[in-house]
């Protein structure tokens, strides 16, 4: 465990800087607070999370993937030489990233993803550096290094090899320094995620009935918001596009509450109403990727109750579940 200053943690960037493409928060006029390159604005060490998922700077909306030249070769698309480190992003966006990098790497791997995730270098924030002061709860070490704010600088921990490496010239610290906002961290995680997590068993059991999701469907207007800033969704299509030179072929998101999604060439539709999209993307995160994955695959990175204009994100979903279903 570390202890550095501000002087230090800028002399950490720097150093990280000469080998990577670093992106740290910043803010823009209007408030925004995201990632943005080293160097081009004031770094901005607290407040709200980051506003785009930190899953789209591997698996990016549209991703060429490769092209077909008019002989038939075929090239497949080149990626930077330098590798990317995301500076800033909190336990809810780690968790999400360690999600999709276990889903990529499930055989057979994403290359496309694989090839952009590699090399890449994490460094999380979390402590008191929310809105206002907010504590924000510790990672679970899916990242290469953690700072961790407090009102006299920044703990560091490293979690690879790479991060021990880049944490050594600092000075060291005993590691109970961090007990209390442990403790105060594990409090506020398990808060945060009761509704979630009751929500879920009760979607497990199939104690919702079907007029639930008309209900919550009927409020849904298909914009696609909920799944195109959640860093959990990795659905996508394919598009070709074809000029003198060939072909490229690229992948761009797609999402399950279009009416489109699932609909076959014989124009039968599996989920051929708002009911059973609105359905299938509740259950998809709450129940089938549990018995997949073994874990809920919603981090509560808050990005989708804050996009959905009819107010039917996850976390609004799932409180109207315990609410209306919760039999204890
Ligand atoms: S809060 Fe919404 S956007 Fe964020 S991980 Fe969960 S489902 Fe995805
Ligand atoms: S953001 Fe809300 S309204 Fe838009 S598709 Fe998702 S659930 Fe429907």
């Amino acid at each position: 465990m570390k202890h550095m200053q501000r002087a230090e943690l800028d002399s950490l960037l720097t150093h990280v800087a000469q080998s990577y493409r670093l992106l740290v928060p910043q803010r823009l006029e209007d408030g925004t607070r995201l990632l943005r390159p080293w160097g081009e604005g004031e770094l901005v060490l607290s407040g709200e999370p980051v506003q785009r998922k930190p899953t789209e700077y591997f698996l990016p909306q549209l991703d060429p993937l490769l092209k077909i030249d008019t002989a038939g070769g075929v090239q497949l698309a080149t990626v930077p030489e330098t590798p990317l480190c995301l500076f800033g992003l909190n336990r809810a966006d780690l968790q999400c990233l360690g999600f999709v990098d276990r889903f990529c790497a499930f055989p057979p791997q994403d290359d496309a993803y694989a090839v952009k995730r590699q090399n890449g270098l994490l460094i999380g924030l979390t402590g008191y550096c929310g809105p206002d002061g907010q504590l924000l709860p510790l990672t679970d070490g899916r990242c290469d290094i953690e700072l961790i704010a407090l009102a006299d600088g920044w703990l560091a921990q490293a979690f690879t090899d790479i991060g021990s490496a880049l944490l050594a010239e600092f000075n060291d610290i005993d590691p109970e320094t961090l007990g209390t906002i442990r403790s105060l961290s594990e409090k506020r995680i398990a808060e945060e995620r009761a509704t979630l997590e009751q929500a879920a068993r009760i979607v497990q059991q199939e104690l919702v009935p079907d007029d639930f999701w008309r209900e919550i469907g009927d409020r849904c207007i298909l914009c696609s918001g909920c799944n195109l800033v959640c860093p959990t969704c990795t659905c996508f299509c394919v598009q070709d596009r074809t000029d003198q030179g060939g072909t490229e072929r690229s992948r761009v998101w797609d999402s399950c509450q279009f009416d489109g999604f699932m609909r076959e060439a014989s124009g039968h539709n599996p989920l051929g109403s708002e009911a059973l999209r609105t359905r299938r993307r509740i259950h998809h995160k709450l129940a089938a990727d549990v018995e997949r994955w073994g874990e809920i695959s919603c981090f509560l990175c808050g990005r989708c109750d804050k996009t959905c204009p009819t107010g039917i994100g996850i976390q609004a979903v799932a409180a109207e579940i315990v609410k209306r279903f919760s039999t204890n």
